[in-house]
């Protein structure tokens, strides 16, 4: 089996007596959409933190292109390729879509915050923003106010500043959130295309779009992984059905 791009050993973290990563290890293989799921309050939010960097286990490893980064800060992760898109967005609704693409290359060569006035003229900058823009079917909205998007075309752009970094790995919590039916149908498709970028580690609520993507599923209940397995796995395991799914 290929080599896991990203995989956390015996992760813990507690918050006072709480336990909300309990020795949780899972791996993301290349090109696989592996979905994390779980009821709210599971630790999946704590999970991604751990693994993108925001916050430090208390125990456990989280390994990251066969490195192990669980002390790295999330900027050193970031530059190395692992890509994180937000439970609530963190765009700047007033620039433009191409401005927002852009920051995200600034970002991403590594050039000091000053250059970004003369960023749009900077001709390696603006083709990989145009690209990462193209990527996610924003090309023509280039122009356009961030702030007049959709909800769906706002996590699409989030997609693409994340895709400025040529990322090795995505991380994403719940990007269906608060789209309707037709955009978390859009962003399916998407995301589907996605995985041959990079594999895809997917926190979601959505269970269409779960069961529509993913490789494997892995089930959080209170900090711990009760389950991993192929959707057919998943949708048929009695303590899964119990826990979660409440069938
Ligand atoms: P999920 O994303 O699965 O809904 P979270 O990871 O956000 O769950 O939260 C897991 C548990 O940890 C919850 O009980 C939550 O209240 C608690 N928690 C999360 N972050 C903190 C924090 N910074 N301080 C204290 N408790 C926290
Ligand atoms: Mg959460």
């Amino acid at each position: 089996m290929a080599e896991p791009v990203l995989a956390t050993h015996g992760l813990s973290k507690s918050f006072g007596a709480l336990q909300a990563s309990d020795g949780i290890s899972i791996d993301l293989r290349p090109g696989e959409i592996h979905a994390i799921i779980g009821p709210n309050g599971a630790g999946k939010s704590t999970l991604i933190a751990q693994i993108c960097g925001a916050l430090v286990p208390d125990a456990g490893r989280v390994e990251f292109l066969g490195r192990d980064v669980t002390r790295a800060s999330t900027e050193a992760r970031a530059a190395r390729g692992l890509a994180r898109t937000f439970q609530t967005s963190a765009l700047a609704m007033e620039d433009t879509v191409l401005q927002n693409a852009l920051l995200g290359a600034l970002g991403a060569s590594g050039r000091p915050w000053r250059f970004l006035a003369r960023a749009d003229r900077d001709a390696s900058l603006r083709t990989r923003a145009e690209a990462a823009l193209e990527a996610v079917g924003l090309a023509d909205l280039a122009e356009l106010r961030t702030a007049e998007l959709s909800h769906g075309q706002r996590r699409q752009l989030e997609v693409a500043v994340a895709l400025t970094l040529e990322p090795k790995a995505f991380v994403m919590d719940e990007p269906m959130a608060g789209l309707g039916q037709e955009g978390s149908k859009r962003l399916t498709g998407f995301l589907d295309g996605l995985r041959a970028q990079a594999p895809i580690l997917l926190v979601e609520h959505d269970m269409d779009a779960v069961f529509a993507l993913a490789d494997r599923i892995s089930v959080l209940v209170y900090g711990k992984v009760i389950a991993t397995g192929s959707v057919e796995e998943i949708r048929r395991d009695p303590q899964v059905r119990d826990a979660y799914l409440g069938e």
